[in-house]
C-alpha cells in the first residue's frame, strides 16, 4: 500500500509549517498556559509579578531554579536541601509507604519519622528523574515518519526512529535516560536527557489523618485542609553515579535546591510552578472529547465504582487484605471522581458544542481562501472518517485493557502468551526474560503474580467484563467480538467463567509452570479453555492495535493540520498539550465562584481542620491537633493577618495530573507551598482552562513546617533546611 496522495499533500504541508514553527508564529502566548522550557523565556514573568531575573528561573547554560526540580515516579518534587531532600505530596508516596506498612507496624496510619539517615527505609516502586537537557528532532522523526511506505507504518516509523534515538543517545552517555517526546502530533518532537535516580527513601511522612485529611469526600474539593506532604531523599553511589538501593550509597548533591520560606504568601500575591503535567487534551478535535464523554469516562468511572465497593467489601473483615488494596482503592476513586467531575463540566460548559463551532468557524475561514481551502479543505471530514471507527469499536479496547488490568488469571495467562509466541523465535532474538537463562527470573515474576491471585474474587472481576462485554449495543456489531463465539446470556458467562476457574491450567501454579518447560509444538497443543479464550482475545486485540495505527497513522498527518488551519485562523501561538515533561506555570493566590451566589476564598487555616474534625474516619482529627489548637500553639508559623496557621491556598495557575508535589513559588523563586489537587469544577481544565473554574490547590509552607516540627518532631528537618535560626 503506498501513501495516498491526499496524505503525501498534508505530509508536504507539515515539512513546510514545522519548519517554520515556533519562529515565525504571531508571539502573543495565551492566559492558559503548562509552558515548556523551550517556551519560558517568551513570557513576560517579570511584568506578571517575578522579581528576580528570568535567567535565575531558567538558563540552559548555567544553574537555576529548574534544577532544583524533579519527577517523583508519576508527580513532581523539588530539592529543598544540599542534601537531597525532597518535598513532595503525601499521595505520591502513598504506594511507598504501604509497601513498608504491617497490620502491626501501620505507618500508612501513623506516619513515619526516620530520626536519622540510618533509619530511612527504601521508597520502594519510586524512582526519581532530573531534567538534564533537550533537543528538538523534530525534523529527524518527521523525516521517518515521511518516508514510512504507506500511512499504516507511520506509527511505526515514528516508534522506530525514536527507539533509535534513544538508543543512541543511551549509548553515547550510559549515565543518561534519554526520552522522545511528542509535543504537538505529527509536528514537533523534543529529545529529553534525564539523569535517574533509583534510590530513594522515605524520610518524613505524617500520619494518614493529616497527609489524607478529609479523604475522598474532600478530594478534587475546595475548600481543603489535607497536609498532603511529604519528604524523601535521594541518594547515588558514592563516585555521584546512579545506583540501585545501597546502604553504601551517599545523598544526592543536587545541582539547586529551593530556598524554603516559612512565611508564605498572601491573597493576591504572584506565584509560579514548576511540575511534569502529565496529559492534556486541548488540541484534539470535538469527536474526541465526544469520545471521551459517551465512552471512556462514563464506562470507566462506572467500573471503577464497582470495583471500589468490591474490594472495599473484601477488606471489611480483613485488615490485611485492606492494607494490601488501598494503594489501588485510592487509585480507582481518584480516577472515577475526576472522570465524574469531567462529565459533569463537559455539560455544564458545552464545550463539545463549543468545539463544534470553532471548528465550523475555522473551516469557514479556509474556504473563503482558496489556497488554504486546497490545503485543509478535506480534514475536519477525513478526522470525522476515523472517528466513526472509533465509535464503532466503542467500549471494546476498554474492556480488554480492563481485563489486563484487573484479572490476575489474564494477567497470567499473558505470560504464557507472550512465551508461546517469543518460541517462534531463534533463542538470541527473544525477550531476555524468556530465555532458559533467565527462566528462574520468569519463574520468580510469576510467583509474584500468584501471591496476588485470590480466584474467588478475580472471577468475580472477570464476569463482571464479561457480561459488561455482552451487554453493551457494540457487541451485537462487533465482528471481532462475534468471532469469540459468546452467547450474549449471562447464565453462559457464568458457565464458562465457572470453568476457567475450576479446570483452567492457569489456576495452578504448578501446573502452569511447567508449561513454560514444554517445546513448540507441545505448547501449540495444549488445550485448556481458559488459554483458548485467551488467545482468541489476544488476536482480537492485535486486529485493534492495527487498526489503531491506521488510524493513528492518519491522525498523525491530520491533526498537525488541524492544528495549523486554527495557528492560521486565530493568527496565534498554541502552548503543546501536557505530556509529562517539564512544564511552568504563573498566576496569583484568587478565590473563585464555582456556583451562583458562591464565592470561595484562597487560603484555609487550622480553624477549619478543627471544624471539619471527627473522632474516626475521612476526618479523624489528629489529638495532637486538637491540643495543639487548644494551646494556640502556632509557633511562628501563623499568619497575622488571619490570626491562624494557613493549611491550603488556592491559585489561578494551569495545572494537571502529575503536578501533584510541585514547588509552588513566590516572587522570588522561593518555596511557599506544595501543590496536591484542583477543586471538582477545574478536572475539565485537561480538556479546556478558563480563567473563571479552573484553579489550583497546594498545601501551605506554614502548614507543612508547623505539622514537622509540632507533630512529627523532626526539628532536624527543619534546621536541614535552612529555617532554624527563626523557628519557634
Ligand atoms: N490530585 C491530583 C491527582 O491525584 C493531582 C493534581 C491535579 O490533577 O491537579 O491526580
Amino acid at each position: 500500500m503506498s501513501i495516498p496522495n491526499k496524505f503525501k499533500k498534508r505530509i508536504a504541508l507539515i515539512i513546510l509549517f514545522t519548519s517554520v514553527f515556533y519562529l515565525a508564529m504571531v508571539p502573543s502566548l495565551p492566559d492558559e498556559g503548562m509552558y515548556p522550557l523551550s517556551e519560558i523565556h517568551k513570557i513576560d514573568l517579570k511584568a506578571a509579578g517575578l522579581k528576580i531575573e528570568m535567567n535565575e528561573v531558567y538558563n540552559p547554560d548555567d544553574v537555576s531554579v529548574v534544577d532544583a526540580l524533579v519527577k517523583v515516579g508519576g508527580c513532581t518534587g523539588s530539592f529543598v536541601s544540599p542534601e537531597g531532600l525532597i518535598l513532595t505530596n503525601h499521595h505520591c508516596s502513598f504506594g511507598a509507604v504501604q509497601r513498608v506498612s504491617t497490620t502491626q507496624n501501620n505507618y500508612l496510619e501513623d506516619g513515619f519519622l526516620a530520626r536519622n539517615k540510618n533509619e530511612e527505609l527504601e521508597a520502594k516502586g519510586i524512582t526519581c528523574r532530573i531534567t538534564d537537557s533537550y533537543e528538538d528532532v523534530s525534523d529527524i522523526i518527521l523525516g521517518a515518519a515521511n518516508s514510512a511506505p504507506d500511512i499504516a507504518s507511520r506509527t511505526k516509523a515514528i516508534a522506530d526512529k525514536i527507539n533509535e534515538l534513544v538508543a543512541e543517545e543511551q549509548k553515547k552517555d550510559p549515565t543518561i535516560t534519554a526520552k522522545v517526546s511528542e509535543m504537538f502530533i505529527g509536528k514537533t518532537y523534543v529529545l529529553f536527557r534525564y539523569k535517574t535516580i533509583y534510590d530513594v527513601r522515605l524520610v518524613y511522612v505524617p500520619p494518614r489523618s493529616i497527609g489524607g485529611f478529609g479523604g475522598e469526600s474532600d478530594n478534587w474539593i475546595w475548600p481543603r485542609h489535607t497536609g498532603d506532604f511529604a519528604f524523601l531523599r535521594a541518594y547515588v553511589a558514592p563516585d555521584g553515579s546512579t545506583a540501585k538501593y545501597s546502604k553504601d550509597n551517599v545523598p544526592y548533591t543536587p545541582k539547586r535546591y529551593l530556598k524554603v520560606n516559612p512565611s508564605g504568601v498572601d491573597e493576591e500575591d504572584f506565584v509560579f510552578l514548576l511540575g511534569y503535567p502529565g496529559r492534556t487534551f486541548r488540541h484534539q478535535p470535538s469527536q474526541y472529547l465526544e469520545y471521551q464523554q459517551k465512552i471512556l469516562l462514563p464506562y470507566i468511572s462506572k467500573l471503577n465504582k464497582w470495583m471500589i465497593d468490591l474490594y472495599e467489601k473484601r477488606g471489611e473483615n480483613d485488615p490485611e487484605f485492606a492494607l494490601g488494596i488501598s494503594s489501588k482503592i485510592k487509585s480507582l476513586a481518584n480516577t472515577m471522581k475526576n472522570y465524574e467531575g469531567k462529565l459533569k463540566g463537559l455539560g455544564r460548559l458545552n464545550l463539545i458544542e463549543n468545539k463544534k463551532q470553532e471548528e465550523k468557524d475555522f473551516y469557514e475561514y479556509i474556504k473563503a481562501n482558496s489556497e488554504l481551502f486546497i490545503k485543509y479543505g478535506n480534514v475536519l471530514t477525513e478526522i470525522d472518517e476515523i472517528y466513526k471507527d472509533v465509535f464503532r469499536e466503542g467500549r471494546l479496547p476498554l474492556l480488554i485493557s480492563q481485563l489486563k488490568r484487573n484479572v490476575v488469571l489474564f494477567q497470567l495467562a499473558s505470560y504464557f502468551l507472550e512465551y508461546e509466541n517469543e518460541l517462534s523465535k531463534p533463542e538470541a532474538k527473544r525477550k531476555t526474560i524468556f530465555t532458559e537463562e533467565k527462566q528462574n527470573e520468569l519463574f520468580k515474576t510469576i510467583s509474584d503474580v500468584y501471591s496476588n491471585f485470590e480466584p474467588a474474587l478475580d472471577r468475580i472481576i472477570l464476569e463482571k467484563i464479561l457480561s459488561d462485554m455482552i451487554h453493551f449495543p457494540e457487541f451485537a456489531q462487533n465482528k471481532y467480538l462475534q468471532s469469540l463465539n459468546m452467547k450474549p446470556e449471562e447464565s453462559y458467562i457464568q458457565q464458562i467463567v465457572d470453568d476457567f476457574y475450576t479446570n483452567s491450567v492457569v489456576t495452578d501454579a504448578a501446573a502452569f509452570k511447567a508449561l513454560f518447560e514444554l517445546d513448540r509444538d507441545s505448547l501449540n497443543s495444549v488445550n485448556d479453555s481458559f488459554l483458548n479464550f485467551i488467545r482468541n482475545l489476544n488476536s482480537i486485540e492485535t486486529e485493534l492495535e492495527k487498526a489503531k495505527n491506521l488510524r493513528d497513522g492518519k491522525l498523525n498527518v491530520l491533526l498537525a493540520s488541524y492544528l495549523d488551519m486554527r495557528m492560521e485562523w486565530q493568527k496565534k501561538n498554541f502552548i503543546p498539550d501536557a505530556n509529562s515533561t517539564l512544564r511552568l506555570t504563573y498566576g496569583y493566590v484568587r478565590g473563585y465562584s464555582p456556583a451562583d451566589a458562591v464565592y470561595y476564598s484562597p487560603i484555609t487555616t487550622l480553624k477549619g481542620v478543627i471544624e471539619k474534625g471527627k473522632g474516626v474516619g475521612e476526618y479523624k482529627l489528629h489529638p495532637k491537633i486538637k491540643e495543639l489548637y487548644g494551646e494556640k500553639d502556632f509557633g511562628r508559623f501563623k499568619s497575622k493577618k488571619l490570626n491562624e496557621v494557613p493549611v491550603a491556598i488556592l491559585y489561578n495557575t494551569d495545572t494537571s495530573g502529575g503536578n501533584s508535589g510541585s514547588p509552588i513559588m513566590n516572587a522570588y523563586g522561593e518555596l511557599v507551598g506544595v501543590n496536591f489537587d484542583r477543586p471538582y469544577e477545574a478536572t475539565i481544565n485537561d480538556f479546556a482552562w478558563c480563567e473563571d473554574y479552573s484553579r489550583s490547590i497546594g498545601v501551605d509552607i506554614r502548614y507543612i513546617l508547623w505539622i514537622t516540627q509540632k507533630i512529627g518532631e523532626a526539628e532536624y528537618l527543619l534546621k536541614e533546611m535552612g529555617i532554624e535560626e527563626i523557628s519557634g
